[in-house]
């Protein structure tokens, strides 16, 4: 996914973050937590903004919810079909030491919650399944290995089987 130009989109973003921010700190700390400021140094035009603490707890849950903004959509686009190479690329991931598409994976389960293998689970869509899937990144090739949880009669998955089975026909075993 390469973005055209959204410049003028992100700017109405930050403004409009910018007021969440103060929503947010005055609902917490009261109105007194806010107060009319010049909207850039020297400005005569001002704006109700959060004082600088308040707006800092503030920008910090935003913050919170935007990163589980980020898990979501990435749930969202395992389950529907997008690799983790494509994640990886969309989400822009800096020069990385391995393959992007673990680069990607790793992303989202660096830190660690348990002892266990690192996962990553989604829901199938098909009609077949709708199961939750564990996700095991894309380090093996087999579908087996990558996916966990997928229904016996699973259509996605049957034909993520064939697939494989359709690129090694013809390995030596
Ligand atoms: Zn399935």
């Amino acid at each position: 996914m390469i973005p055209t130009d959204y410049s003028d989109a992100l700017d109405e973003a930050r403004w409009r973050l910018t007021g969440e921010v103060t929503r947010l700190a005055v609902a917490a700390f009261g109105k007194d937590a806010a107060k009319a400021r010049p909207i850039f140094p020297g400005a005569e035009t001002t704006a109700i903004t959060a004082d600088p603490l308040p707006a800092l707890w503030a920008a910090k849950q935003l913050q919170a919810l935007a990163a589980a903004q980020i898990y979501r959509q990435a749930q969202h686009a395992r389950s529907a079909g997008h690799s983790w190479q494509q994640i990886g690329e969309t989400l822009q991931l800096p020069d990385t030491n391995g393959p992007l598409a673990e680069a990607a994976f790793e992303y989202f389960t660096d830190e660690p919650v348990s002892f266990s293998t690192p996962s990553f689970s989604w829901r199938c869509p098909a009609s077949s399944c709708g199961n939750m899937i564990t996700d095991h990144g894309p380090y093996e090739s087999h579908p087996d290995d990558c996916e966990r949880g997928h229904a016996p009669g699973c259509a996605r998955h049957a034909a993520a089987l064939a697939a494989w089975q359709a690129a090694h026909d013809g390995d030596d075993w």
